[in-house]
């Protein structure tokens, strides 16, 4: 069953918006009902296709925020198994950027009730699987969190041991998103933040990742996920640490 929702046929489905959860002034959690939606493994995404009246079309890729519903290769009754949700659908994660075409339109008029046309899951790469046991390294830029908090949260719903270190560069403390469920303790999870428009702002560099990450002989799983410079950056500094670029997995949000 795994297989099917990592390979299966997409096609496009109406989704209905069922709730809005406000994360930050700027970004927002919108979930939607899918019907038969197949699961999903974290780290896939889907393509949001929006079509106007005068029937002008437009789509975007969005990562799933929810962690799939599928584990040890099945899936599970929904898509939604955190925080006490369990439906049939699923969460995306939207931040607004500002003289943007569809972000706007998603993270602040879309209402309950509304449709949107969406495909997925896709990709099969990016992603982690509960039956996966080397430690892992996330790390993320801006709302390149929203896969990696797939994969915290389907380690969480798997009851997984298998250690977990995210790095997060956010602009400033208020503009992390999922704050909450990340300051919660999970053992097995480490979390450091890094600022970049705090005051003391600045970027993630050698001296981030050596000490919050993995040393290169655990063989951790990388997972990097943010704006390209970043991933960029990032992917550079793990193998110039002696990470196998096969270990080094990327998610460019353009
Ligand atoms: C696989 C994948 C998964 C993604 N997952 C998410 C997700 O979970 N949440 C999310 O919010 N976005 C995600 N994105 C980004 C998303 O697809 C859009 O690119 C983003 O929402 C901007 O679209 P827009 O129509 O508002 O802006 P556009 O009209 O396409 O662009 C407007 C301006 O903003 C710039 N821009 C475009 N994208 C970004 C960006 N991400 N950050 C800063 N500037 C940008 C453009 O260069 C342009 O100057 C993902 C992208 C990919 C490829």
């Amino acid at each position: 069953m795994a297989r099917t929702a990592v390979s299966g046929r997409l096609i496009w489905r109406v989704a209905t918006l069922a709730t809005i959860r406000d994360e930050t002034a700027t970004a927002r959690t919108l979930s939607f009902d899918v019907p038969d939606w197949p699961g999903h493994l974290p780290g896939q995404h889907v393509d949001v296709r929006l079509t106007a009246d005068d029937g002008y079309s437009t789509q975007r890729s969005y990562s799933l925020a929810s962690d799939g519903g599928i584990s040890d290769g099945g899936i599970s009754d929904g898509g939604i198994s955190h925080g006490g949700i369990s439906h049939g659908g699923i969460e995306l994660t939207v931040q607004k950027v500002d003289d943007g075409e569809v972000s706007p339109y998603l993270a602040s008029v879309l209402k309950v009730g509304d449709p949107v046309e969406l495909r997925g899951p896709v990709g099969g790469w990016f992603v982690w699987r509960p039956t996966d046991t080397a430690p892992v390294l996330l790390v993320a830029g801006g709302s390149g969190i929203v896969p990696l908090m797939a994969m915290i949260r389907a380690r969480q719903a798997a009851a997984s041991r298998v250690p977990f270190r995210l790095i997060y560069s956010a602009r400033t403390p208020a503009d992390v998103i999922y704050a909450n469920e990340l300051r919660l303790p999970a053992g097995g999870l480490d979390v450091h933040y890094i600022f970049t428009r705090n005051g003391t702002g600045r970027r993630i560099g050698v001296a981030d990742v050596n000490t919050h990450g993995w040393p290169a002989d655990f063989e951790p799983d990388c997972f990097v996920c943010g704006p390209t410079g970043f991933v960029e950056t990032v992917a550079d500094i793990l193998v110039a640490l002696g990470h196998q670029p096969r270990k080094v997995k990327t998610e460019r949000f353009g």
